[in-house]
């Protein structure tokens, strides 16, 4: 059965009966004229997902009854965070949106040197509105149980600063390493080192820290100025390219998220902490 999905968490919960109230509740009723007997999912208030039966379609909320709980089975198991510069018109809304089908967990907005689509400030916090928006209706319809979070507007340098000593990589035109050859041999140097450690204590597993995460940074329509990428590798990142042709920055950033996952989540070799 295919069936809604809404992340609900002020949906109000008692034994098995539902109340859903607000902007899910207009939707249900107005826009997708969901009726008693319809089934829906909710999700966002703890770990599981619920598959409810709508029992009363009102005009202030809808009543339902929980049939069962179950485990979402589409949350990504890498941590991945795409800091990408601001792009002009729907761009953004396009990588958000994709990125979290895709799997990243967090959106840096960043301000670059050669950003053009800065909006003063009044205009930024409706646009990061927007964006939960986006993220959160992507997550519905992806299967994910997380909206991935998102950040900025931030200056290039203090962004540099937060994301110090985690594994960063600065997508570039002129990088000499591929990024899908650097996660892998990364991907493998780090499962060979969780080899060693499983067979030790807990607390030597615990100090491994993520099992897979990574950052990937995309710069706006008029990439990186040399000074940038100076500055990220001198912060510890490192410069990756995705092949000869120079891609769109959304292109980049979608094309970068894909490989990414792939190769962090594949890192998760069966049967390793974290891989069910
Ligand atoms: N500076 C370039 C120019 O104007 O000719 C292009 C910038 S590109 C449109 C925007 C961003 O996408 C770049 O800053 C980079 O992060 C990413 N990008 C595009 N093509 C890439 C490639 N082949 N390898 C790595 N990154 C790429």
């Amino acid at each position: 059965v295919s069936r809604h999905r809404f992340c609900c968490p002020e949906a109000q919960r008692i034994g098995d009966d539902v109340r859903i109230e607000g902007a899910v509740a207009a939707q249900i009723r107005r826009v997708l004229r969901l009726r008693p007997g319809d089934q829906v999912i909710l999700f966002g208030a703890d770990e599981w997902e619920y598959v409810v039966r709508l029992e009363r379609v009102e005009a202030a909320a809808a009543h339902g009854t929980v049939l069962c709980r179950q485990p979402p089975v589409a949350e990504p198991r890498c941590e991945l965070t795409l800091a990408m510069a601001l792009l002009k018109g729907e761009k953004t809304d396009w990588a958000l949106q994709k990125g979290t089908e895709l799997g990243v967990s967090r959106f840096l907005l960043l301000h670059t040197c050669r950003t053009v689509a800065f909006p003063d400030e009044q205009r930024a916090a409706g646009r990061l509105q927007r964006y939960e928006r986006i993220v959160r209706e992507a997550t519905e319809q992806c299967g994910r149980l997380r909206p991935p979070e998102v950040q900025g507007i931030l200056p290039f340098e203090p962004a540099l600063q937060m994301l110090r000593g985690g594994r960063v990589l600065i997508l570039h035109e002129c990088a000499e390493q591929r990024l899908g050859h650097l996660l892998s041999v990364e991907s493998a140097a780090a499962s060979a080192r969780r080899a060693l450690c499983t067979s030790g204590s807990l607390a030597i597993r615990s100090s491994i820290g993520p099992l897979a995460a990574a950052t990937l940074l995309v710069g706006p329509e008029g990439g990186f100025t040399d000074e940038e990428v100076a500055r990220a590798v001198a912060h510890g990142a490192r410069p990756a390219s995705l092949g000869p042709r120079i891609l769109r920055a959304e292109t980049a950033a979608l094309a970068a998220v894909a490989l990414a996952v792939e190769a962090l989540e594949g890192s998760l070799a069966f049967g390793e902490p974290g891989s069910s």
